[in-house]
């Protein structure tokens, strides 16, 4: 048995995470945790899980999770992600993030982390956004720079980072696909006189409403005709399941960063 614990326990993907971990074969809910102060502090689980009793009380130390798991799964913030893989390093323990907006230099110190540490890290665990990256790397190549790439991406009102860490991973992709470098044709929403649009450009559209779990759309624009890829979440179980199964997969893995290409076996 594999044995995971979950940080960021009481939140909207640490709860569907908890029922994850419960419904997967060889793994078990070893500990939880979530901020020190949280109100789900001391409760079971399955209190936050809506399942059965897990007897894994929510603790507010990440001490206590690296003690008793093999694994962490760690869907929190940027700067609490980067303070597991602190407190992690020289314990042998492995540590999956879903966490997003992470800043330039952030990402550069989560990966001097993987020199020591195993790590899963990946913008959405959904399989779908997988081979969706797969598909829009293949039609990139194919429209060259005769389309119009832009991305459009839609999440609910409490998301606290814009665009969404899978909005930007496609645009990553794309630009490679296209040999463009992202930071340099990235526009970010536009407003006012813009001028007409620059042929190499990669644009990205953001809306955050209501209760949307996710949405990508990415839009080819050519002459007389239009291709639209598009990857909708209906429920963030297909999240916390790509993660425990990331979590799984990582469990005999070395140290070095993954992503979901690895996980699936799609990595070339
Ligand atoms: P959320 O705000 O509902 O949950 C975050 C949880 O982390 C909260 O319960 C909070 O109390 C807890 N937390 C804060 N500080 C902590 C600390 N020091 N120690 C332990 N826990 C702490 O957010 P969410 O919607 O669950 O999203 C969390 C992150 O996951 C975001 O960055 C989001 O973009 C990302 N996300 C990724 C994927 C993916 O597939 N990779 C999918 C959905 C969300």
């Amino acid at each position: 048995m594999i044995k995971i614990a979950v940080n960021g326990a009481a939140g909207r993907m640490g709860r569907q995470l908890l029922s994850a971990i419960g419904e997967r074969e060889g793994v078990v809910l070893s500990a939880a945790a979530d901020a020190p102060g949280s109100a789900s502090v001391g409760l079971d689980a399955s209190v936050l899980s809506g399942g059965e009793r897990q007897d894994v009380l929510i603790s507010d130390s990440t001490q206590v999770l690296i003690d008793s798991s093999d694994v962490i799964i760690d869907f929190t913030a940027p700067a609490v992600s980067l303070a597991l893989l602190d407190a992690i390093k020289g314990s042998g323990k492995r540590v999956v993030i879903g966490t997003t907006g992470f800043t330039a230099a952030q990402l550069e110190t989560l990966h001097e982390h993987a020199a020591h540490t195993p790590i899963v890290f990946a913008p959405n665990y959904s399989v779908g956004v997988t081979v969706t990256l797969a598909l829009l790397e293949q039609a990139a190549k194919a429209f060259a720079d005769d389309y119009d790439v832009e991305i459009i991406e839609a999440h609910h009102r409490h998301k606290v980072d814009a665009p969404s860490g899978t909005a930007v991973k496609m645009g990553e992709v794309l630009a490679d696909a296209l040999g463009r470098n992202l930071e340099e044709c990235a526009i970010y929403g536009r407003q006012g006189i813009t001028g007409e649009r620059d042929r190499k450009t990669i644009g990205f559209e953001t809306i955050r409403a209501g209760d949307i779990i996710g949405e990508h759309t990415v839009l080819f624009a050519g002459n007389g005709e239009r291709i639209e890829i598009t990857h909708r979440a209906t429920d963030r179980m297909t999240f916390a399941r790509g993660a425990v199964r990331a979590a799984s997969w990582l469990a005999s893995r070395p140290a070095g960063v993954y992503d979901m290409n690895h996980v699936l076996g799609l990595a070339h």
